[in-house]
């Protein structure tokens, strides 16, 4: 695809720069990190709504966030691509066409690309653009904003729209340094693509990413090894082209599809069904299973209740996916090492797949259990285990991200007083909402840690977020008020309440999730995103504001 001709960095040509050794200094209203979901969505509410000064600054050489990055084989999205999109805008809903049922990555670029023409948003983008500090300066209100080309931006509203899964996890094997082969991270993918034929492949990672990417790898390689850490469970995604009867019925309906993806705990269309795990009797429950394994997707997840909060609902559930794994893989020994048994359904995010156990009954496919033969280092020929070491030309790190406080923290950010986030963050994120952090001012995170975020449809979780964030920034222009910081109270209050949303769930329960930070060495163990559901979320945050933005201080 064509890379979107955004702004790009100043030039000398361009600016106004006196000295070399000064920066030149452009100054805004508002400036935002990032141009994916978020960032476009807020660059065009503070436009189009407030009548703002924007620029939106981006890393990458085009829009689209995490689909800029994720170009590995395979990448599609988990939500249905009818509503894993924008809700703000009737024409583009209606103009807009999905092909499949799982929007693949290039045709999400394609999407944002067309709505950034359709709303003229890259007049504002500029691309390139690696911010490597943000600073606030209590005296004037203004937040500065260093880029990695020497620029400087400055202006009184900072919004990070950088997302939650950007920060690439490379673990630190000995020996990487002195492979001979080359090696990728899913999620800084060569744009140009891979080939991998002829090619013998190892895979380490067995989330979302790797269950998506290994099917794909074996199909072209000579050869894959999946190293996998620690089983998962995986639920068919069922892929497949939208009929034109679909495309009629969505569009007609998209009014109730918002109303219900709004009304939800997890900002997707489907209701959870009322009912219990325990409540039905075994066949029927068999059967309520096999249909939604059949229709595939994430939905499965909502076919009872109390999958997600009962132990025992969730055994049971665990157990019924666990068969599957066995009733597809040939090798009864692999199917073992391929079944989850140290968590339970969903406890981690869940993936959902197009053929990932049956690419282990192909005869170029090994399964390599790294619980009972740890990696020891990669050599300049491969990968060396306890065991023995595997011969590679390619490896690809599935290895997933620094997770939600990652992509914020390096950035960085230096708050009122010259505090740290970093330092504030030493023991995880202590936010307001998700949306602030006391001692920074006028700083918005969009779908920060705390928030819903990754527990949810993300462009649901990143409208309510964009348009609190608008509304808010509104009011205070109104109201002639300059500054808005969460008060430590209110963001002490706010911790508390994320541990027990979590805590009333099983998914703290899952010692190696990414949504407690356990898959980086050294990370605070703290659950990060808000578990307590969209629709309570949004109405809380609606409550506060409504309530003159209770627990922020405004002046
Ligand atoms: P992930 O879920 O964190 O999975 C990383 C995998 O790498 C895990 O199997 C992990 O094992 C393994 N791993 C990490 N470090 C390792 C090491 N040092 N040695 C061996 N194995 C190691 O990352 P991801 O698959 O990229 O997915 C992250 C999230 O992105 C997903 O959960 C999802 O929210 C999102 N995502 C979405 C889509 C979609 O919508 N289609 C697709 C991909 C990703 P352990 O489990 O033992 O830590």
């Amino acid at each position: 695809m064509a890379e979107h001709p955004g702004t790009k960095p100043f030039t000398e040509a361009s600016n106004t720069r006196a000295a070399a050794d000064t920066p030149a200094v452009h100054t805004f209203d508002a400036l935002i990190i990032g141009a994916g979901f978020s960032g476009l969505y807020q660059l065009h509410t503070l436009r189009e709504q407030l009548g703002m000064r924007v620029r939106v600054l981006e890393q990458g050489g085009g829009i689209g966030g995490t689909w800029y990055w994720n170009r590995y084989p395979g990448a599609r999205c988990d939500s249905e691509s009818y509503y894993y999109c924008y809700s703000f805008d009737k024409r583009i809903e209606q103009e807009w066409t999905w092909s499949e049922r799982y929007p693949g990555h290039a045709e999400i670029r394609q999407y944002l690309d067309f709505v950034a023409r359709r709303l003229d948003l890259l007049r504002d983008v500029q691309l390139d653009t690696k911010v490597v500090g943000a600073q606030y300066d209590d005296d004037a209100g203004i937040w500065t904003v260093d880029t990695e080309g020497g620029e400087r931006f400055r202006a009184p509203f900072l919004i990070t729209a950088v997302g939650c899964l950007s920060t690439a996890n490379v673990p630190a094997i000995p020996g990487l340094d002195r492979f001979a082969g080359q090696w990728y991270h899913t999620g800084q993918w060569p744009h140009e693509g891979v080939d991998f034929t002829g090619k013998r492949v190892g895979q380490i990672g067995t989330g979302s990413t790797g269950i998506q990417v290994a099917p794909v790898i074996a199909e072209q390689a000579t050869h894959l090894t999946v190293f996998q850490r620690t089983a998962n469970y995986s639920i068919p995604a069922r892929n497949r082209p939208v009929t034109a009867q679909e495309i009629r019925l969505t569009r007609d309906n998209y009014e109730d599809i918002w109303r219900r993806a709004r009304s939800g705990a997890n900002g997707h269309p489907f209701t959870i069904a009322d009912r219990s795990v325990h409540d039905v009797p075994a066949d029927e429950r068999q059967r309520i299973f096999e249909e939604a394994w059949e229709r595939g997707g994430l939905r499965f997840r909502a076919s009872f209740r109390d999958i997600l909060v009962d132990k025992g609902a969730n055994d049971i559930t665990s157990d019924f996916l666990r068969a599957k794994i066995r009733a597809v893989v040939k090798d009864p020994e692999m199917a073992e090492t391929l079944t989850p048994r140290d968590h339970g359904f969903a406890t981690k995010r869940p993936p959902i797949d197009t053929g990932y156990f049956e690419t282990f009954n192909r005869d170029n496919v090994r399964l390599v259990d790294l619980k009972a033969e740890p990696i020891v280092e990669i050599t300049e020929r491969g990968l060396r285990t306890t065991r023995r070491e595997y011969p590679l030309d390619i490896l690809v790190f599935a290895t997933g991200f620094d997770a939600l406080t990652g992509p914020l923290l390096k950035l960085n950010i230096t708050g009122s007083g010259g505090r740290r986030l970093s330092d504030d963050w030493s023991a995880g994120p202590r936010t307001y909402l998700g949306l602030q952090t006391p001692g920074f001012p006028n700083l918005f995170t969009i779908t920060g840690p705390g928030s819903p975020s990754v527990l949810c449809n993300m462009p649901i979780a990143i409208e309510q977020h964009v348009d609190w964030i608008t509304a808010c920034i509104g009011d205070m222009r109104a109201q002639g008020l300059t500054r808005i910081e969460a008060e430590r109270d209110a963001a002490d209050g706010w911790v508390r309440h994320v541990n027990d949303a979590a805590n009333a769930t099983l998914l703290p329960q899952a010692s190696s999730s990414w949504y407690l930070g356990a898959n980086v060495p050294g990370k605070p163990r703290v659950f990060m995103p808000y578990a307590g559901g969209f629709a309570r979320y949004a109405g809380i945050c609606d409550e506060v504001a409504g309530d003159g933005y209770r627990g922020f201080a405004r002046s």
